[in-house]
């Protein structure tokens, strides 16, 4: 870590430094992009530890080094998609194992689970990782990882980390948390004892919807070897364009993230009040199931809201008439966004398993930006006075 941050700097000191040295050719404050495929060497095995771009890249590795001090890791490895991210760590496993996962996880996540790497011979177990007793009573002989994602998209169920943490840590299993919603401004999962952290940075790490990417983050160097001997052997790497342009966004991440999470709180209490709105979904609602642990686990609630019109044709018709807010999928970026999750996000999960799950066909899923909240607030509400 650079000698000019002290160990106990505080998040937003991370998020701008922490990785980062001036250039040592020229002083320049930013990491440049290091736009290169190889480097050449001195001498036969004798390099500055970079030797091909797959393996080591120093813009990459600026971001990783920002990444793993921002989530309280050991290290961090980067990845060219959330999905890669995931995929690479579900590879720690072998088949024949079991893993169990929050079963209202992200639809690419149960996807590649389920359509993909089951096909390969894990086994998942997808469970109300809400219920610390569930997920106790699902451990099998063959379980080997715990993967859980905290809040969920689209209801924003929340998970006890620390209490999950505990019976992993009792039957050795490995605590893998998709921390994407949240983000470390608002929640620490390796504080708070998982083994792993996967983010997608596409979303607010990234925070400006301009780039694709995922990383893994470890607080074990040795499961950290593996992480870069897979990240190296399959390939799907983070290239220094978007590695540059996510350390440019976590440089903000701490300004964003309390603007979101004010203007998340504001659309929350606007839309409780809204006589069209038949309810919603928001963690930082006195009224929601596990608002207790979101206060004790998270420091803010976020930005993620979603909200029950009543019918497809209701949710339709506000997601067509927004102006400022923009009918899109993905999250986390300075622009509102919004989309309809049973068609959209939660498009490849099964009708049946989406309704048991609460993704009714008049969910509307809202990812506050950081406009003024006044105008966001303005758009909503003529869309909702228009049902
Ligand atoms: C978007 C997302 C992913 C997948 O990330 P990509 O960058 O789109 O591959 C995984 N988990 C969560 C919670 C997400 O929101």
């Amino acid at each position: 870590m650079s000698n000019k941050i002290k160990e106990n700097s505080g998040i937003a000191t991370l998020a701008i430094h922490a990785g980062q040295e001036p250039d040592p050719a020229t002083g320049a404050i930013i990491t440049p992009i290091y736009q290169t495929s190889t480097y050449v060497q001195e001498g036969v095995g004798q390099h500055k530890g970079f030797e091909y771009a797959r393996t080591q890249n120093p813009t990459r590795l600026a971001l990783e080094r920002n990444l793993a001090a921002l989530e309280a890791g050991k290290a961090a490895y980067c990845f060219s998609s959330g999905m890669s991210a995931i995929h690479t760590v579900l590879m720690l496993i072998s088949s024949g194992d079991h893993c169990i996962v929050s079963d209202t996880t992200y639809g690419g996540t149960f996807r590649l689970f389920d359509k993909v790497l089951k096909n390969f011979g894990l086994e998942f177990s997808y469970v109300n990782t809400s219920s610390v007793e569930a997920v106790k009573d699902a451990i099998k002989p063959n379980t080997k990882m715990v993967f859980i994602e905290t809040p969920t998209n689209p209801i924003m169920a929340l998970t006890d980390i620390a209490a999950v943490a505990q019976i992993c840590k009792e039957s050795k299993l490995k605590l893998v948390v998709d921390n994407t919603f949240a983000s470390p401004y608002l929640q620490q999962p390796i504080k708070l004892g998982a083994d792993i952290v996967v983010h997608s940075t596409t979303k607010y790490l990234n925070g400006h919807s301009d780039s694709v990417g995922g990383v893994v983050v470890v607080d074990d160097l040795n499961v950290g070897e593996r992480i870069a001997f897979l990240q190296n052997a399959a390939g799907a790497i983070l290239s220094p364009f978007d590695s540059w342009l996510v350390l440019r966004g976590t440089k903000t991440l701490a300004a964003r993230m309390q603007q979101h999470d004010k203007n998340g709180r504001e659309v929350a209490n606007f839309l409780v009040e809204h006589r069209k709105v038949e309810k919603v979904f928001y963690p930082g609602l006195s009224t929601h199931p596990h608002y207790e642990l979101a206060c004790r686990q998270m420091k803010g609630f976020g930005a993620m809201i979603s909200f029950e019109t009543g019918s497809y044709k209701k949710a339709v018709s506000f997601l067509e008439t927004v102006k400022l807010c923009s009918l899109a999928e993905s999250l986390g970026g300075v622009e509102t966004l919004v989309c309809h999750p049973a068609s959209m996000t939660h498009a490849s999960i099964p009708a049946q398993e989406r309704s048991r799950l609460g993704i009714t066909e008049g969910l509307v899923r809202i990812s506050v930006g950081i406009e003024n909240v006044e105008d966001i607030i303005d758009d909503i509400d003529q869309a909702l006075e228009l049902l």
